[in-house]
């Protein structure tokens, strides 16, 4: 079990007052670059605090695309392990950052690499938070890349939800030390049902955007693309959403279900058809496109013309669909794949 920043700091100070370890968790989201940094705290204080990491993630390899607009890093965590996270241009001229939440993960999906990698473990609050503060200090580092970290998406190595604890404190403390907004975080899920309903009751879940990688809406269809998923998923997916609308939903606060696109195994007009009445009876849901671009596995990515079919339908039911901007695809094709390819280099 790994220790905390926290823990390991009441540990070393059991009797300091509770709005010491606030300061400290400010200092961290600050422009300091050590403890030393932090002079609001005593040079006693800072001395005993240097044995506590000040960034539980090290930078191993950075990549940056082509077009400079995406920046990928593989960093090394405890345990001689790695994982890696994202920093993307977006519309906004800002930046959004895809942080990973486990090293590997145990859901298989047949299209994902990191899920060829099976879980070695799940990832620590701090760990999530420093790949924040990463890609904050080299934004910080390299004036040349103008824009700040406007949004941050959970869509890396790993299913959060099945690291509730370690994600719900990570967006509690970004969303209480930086300006990044509730709406301009979303947390990717695949669909842990246990999770999605613990978050209905969770006062303490912070209501960022969900997405639920859902697809397919043909039950043997998303058991083809994700094994984990059994025959009940749709209707009890169904039956969630609404439940999580009726509650959360406005006009700011929508679902979104993620719908990655494979020729020949999900993207027919019938699939099309089925998911737009599938959407339509849950109510106000999105419908992302994923150009799928991994290549070397059982998967191929669906034609553009039969992409574009697809979301025709889709809007021709009054669903609204997006197709997601493929990003960085020079680097690394997908989510794990840079670990992949880096492991196969040593
Ligand atoms: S797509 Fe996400 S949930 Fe599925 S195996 Fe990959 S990391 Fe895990």
């Amino acid at each position: 079990m790994i220790k905390s920043r926290r823990e390991q700091f009441e540990t070393l100070f059991p009797d300091q007052p509770a709005f010491r370890w606030k300061q400290i968790e400010q200092g961290l989201f600050s422009t300091a670059e050590s403890w030393e940094d932090l002079t609001s705290l005593s040079k006693e204080i800072r001395e005993k605090i240097s044995s506590i990491p000040f960034s539980t993630v090290e930078p191993e390899n950075i990549l940056k695309s082509g077009n400079g607009d995406t920046h990928k890093v593989i960093l090394k965590v405890e345990g001689d392990k790695e994982i890696e996270s994202v920093l993307m241009k977006n519309k906004r001229e800002a930046w959004t950052i895809c942080v990973s939440s486990q090293i590997g993960c145990a859901m298989r999906c047949g299209f994902c690499a990191t899920g060829k990698m099976g879980l070695s473990r799940s990832l620590t609050a701090d760990e999530i938070i420093d790949q924040y503060r990463f890609w904050q200090r080299y934004l910080d580092e390299r004036p040349e890349l103008e824009g700040r970290i406007s949004n941050i998406v959970f869509m890396g190595m790993g299913e959060p939800l099945a690291n509730y604890g370690a994600v719900k404190e990570s967006l509690n403390a970004i969303l209480k030390h930086t300006d990044i907004g509730r709406t301009r975080i979303t947390v990717s899920t695949v669909g842990v049902l246990p999770r999605l309903e613990q978050i209905l009751t969770d006062d303490d879940w912070p209501h960022i955007r969900l997405a639920v990688s859902l697809h397919s809406a043909i039950p043997a269809t998303r058991k083809e693309i994700v094994p984990t998923s059994y025959d009940e998923f749709l209707p009890k997916i169904e039956a969630w959403a609404k439940a999580y609308l009726k509650k959360f939903g406005n006009r700011r606060h929508h679902l979104t279900f993620e719908y990655v696109m494979l020729k020949d195994v999900n993207d027919s007009e019938k699939h099309a058809r089925t998911l737009a009445n599938f959407v339509k009876r849950i109510g106000n849901v999105r419908v992302n496109l994923i150009p799928y671009n991994l290549t070397g596995v059982e998967f191929q990515c669906s034609t553009g013309s039969a992409t574009d079919l697809f979301q025709k339908i889709l809007k021709e039911k009054g669903v609204v669909t997006t197709i997601r901007h493929t990003m960085g695809d020079d680097i690394a094709a997908a989510c794990g794949q840079l670990i992949v390819e880096n492991n196969k280099t040593k």
